[in-house]
């Protein structure tokens, strides 16, 4: 039920954090005799899921591909560093899940006869990852608002935020803040499902919203945070030094036959990796800056003009689009593009029942380290994986509750969110740390300072009494986010 004006109540049997693909799916596999909360903390559809392009993994026939291959794909990109067990219920149970997005009303690209297309990109040794052109992201949230816009159980928030939560007797005590000002509500099961840090870095593909509060949240209640250190950063963002939220180059535009070129306008992946353009993305953001350093140069290009135009502008509309807003055709002219953070592979630890170490509290989507992505992720396994566990939390849920639970008890509390306000420019600093610390090649020397320096400015957010503000909530998660990165690869 779509509702955001409507007054929230005391007391939920769910709070969902987040609505990207993980909360959203999660909400649609919840029993609907139970109440739920959703919230999100600006409009509905900003997150990255909307952003996402390339599409999504999964072996949807036999015929030229297996589950053993996207399997042992997935392991090469993560340098085996996944969890098997994850791997093989992501690789065995995302079909169906993607089979039933498409009974949601998800519309993907089809051939001439109605069968599905399936695109490459780079890790991948098969073509399996489908797509609707280059807005996959949009469409899947899209139809999955609408599904869950049904659900008579559903409160749907916009524009509220999770500033922080506790553990109450059987479940949670939830502080929000709205446009209507701060409500604390109570539940008696929380499932973060709120996304990625990209925002603690100065470049990075992920919107505003990506500022790692469900991660700080979670911490902060104690659950074990696992592999945050483990950052993506995608090859191919469009270089705009200008601009804090660059626009994504999708792989697949490499999956369909782009060269990467350097300075000199000459491929030059051959001189690190025999997969060439089509190498893990870890790989290919790691030559480019070895090829910057060999050539003193950051100007790299990606060259797509080759390819018959009206292809490029029918494959690739949305990306066509948003580089003419740059003053860039991609039929005529060489994309800029450079590497920056993209994604994350670690998260608040989970089991494959997408349960973090404290009790009733669930992770889910990109907050979330189930594993399956080791240290790199694959191309288009996140959306599959956010699908997955989103769901099988949601299971978790539903036994749990089938089996009789203890509701948690609302209480009648006032809490003071006063206080002076934020000093400015933290944010900013701890962006610059990172971006100069934790790139592509980590920076022995900026990583242990940048890790005192952080530990101070989260001491200063925690010590002072300010005002709990958006500004100031987001400004904690990303001292706390950086911290535990800093803190994982100082040496
Ligand atoms: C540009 C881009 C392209 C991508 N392309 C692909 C692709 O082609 N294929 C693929 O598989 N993956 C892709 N990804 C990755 C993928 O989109 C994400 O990993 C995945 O969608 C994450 O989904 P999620 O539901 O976990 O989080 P998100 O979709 O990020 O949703 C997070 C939600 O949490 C909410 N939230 C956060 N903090 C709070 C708070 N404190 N209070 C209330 N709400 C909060 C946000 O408002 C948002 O609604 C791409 C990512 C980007 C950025």
């Amino acid at each position: 039920m779509a509702d955001a004006e409507r007054m929230l109540e005391n007391k939920y049997d769910v709070v969902i954090v987040g609505s990207g693909v993980a909360g959203l799916y999660a909400a649609l596999n919840l029993p609907r005799d139970i109440k739920i909360l959703m919230v999100c903390k600006r409009e509905k559809k900003l997150s990255n899921s909307s952003l996402a392009q390339g599409g999504v993994a999964a072996v949807l026939s036999f015929e030229n591909d297996s589950y053993e291959l996207h399997t042992e794909d997935t392991l090469i990109a993560g340098r085996r560093e996944n969890d098997l067990e994850a791997v093989d219920v992501l690789v065995h149970e995302g079909p169906e899940d993607v089979r039933r997005i498409i009974e949601y009303g998800v519309e993907f690209d089809r051939d001439e006869n109605g069968e599905l297309v399936k695109t490459l990109e780079g890790g991948h040794c098969r073509r399996r990852i489908v797509h609707y052109k280059d807005t996959t992201g949009a469409e899947i949230v899209d139809k999955l608002i609408r599904a869950v816009d049904t659900l008579e159980n559903v409160t749907f928030s916009e524009n509220t935020m999770v500033c922080s939560a506790s553990r109450a007797k059987s479940g949670f005590s939830v502080d929000l803040l709205t446009d209507n000002g701060y409500k604390t509500v109570y539940c008696s099961y929380m499932l973060m499902a709120s996304g990625g840090i990209g925002r603690v870095y100065r470049y990075t593909t992920n919107p505003a919203v990506a500022t790692g509060d469900g991660i700080r949240i979670a911490y902060d209640m104690g659950a074990s945070i696992k592999n945050l250190s483990y950052v993506q950063f995608h090859p191919t963002a469009f270089n705009d030094a200008q601009g804090r939220e660059q626009f994504l180059i999708s792989e697949a535009v490499r999956g369909e036959g782009a060269y990467l070129l350097n300075n000199a306008h000459e491929r030059f992946m051959s001189r690190y990796d025999e997969r060439l353009e089509l190498a893990p993305r870890d790989v290919v953001s790691r030559a480019i800056i070895m090829e910057s350093r060999r050539t003193g140069s950051n100007n790299f290009y990606l060259d797509i003009t080759y390819k018959p135009a009206e292809f490029v502008k029918n494959r690739f509309p949305g990306i066509y689009a948003g580089c003419l807003t740059h003053g860039v055709d991609i039929t005529k002219d060489l994309i800029p593009i450079f590497p920056c953070q993209h994604y994350l592979m670690g998260g608040i630890e989970v089991d494959l029942n997408s349960r973090t170490t404290v009790p009733r509290l669930y992770a889910a989507g990109e907050c979330s380290c189930t594993g399956v992505h080791g240290h790199n992720r694959l191309a288009s396994n996140s959306l599959l994986e956010a699908l997955v566990f989103g769901r099988r939390a949601a299971l978790d849920i539903k036994r749990c509750i089938d089996t009789g639970f203890a509701e948690v008890s609302a209480q009648d509390t006032q809490k003071d969110f006063s206080g002076a306000p934020m000093p400015k420019g933290l944010r900013t600093e701890i962006r610059s740390i990172m971006q100069r610390a934790y790139f592509v090649i980590p920076d022995e020397g900026a990583i242990h300072e940048g890790k005192k320096r952080v530990e101070a400015i989260l001491q200063r957010l925690k010590s002072g009494k300010f005002a709990v503000t958006h500004d100031y909530c987001e400004a904690l998660s990303l001292a706390t986010v950086a911290y535990i990165i800093l803190k994982e690869v100082d040496k």
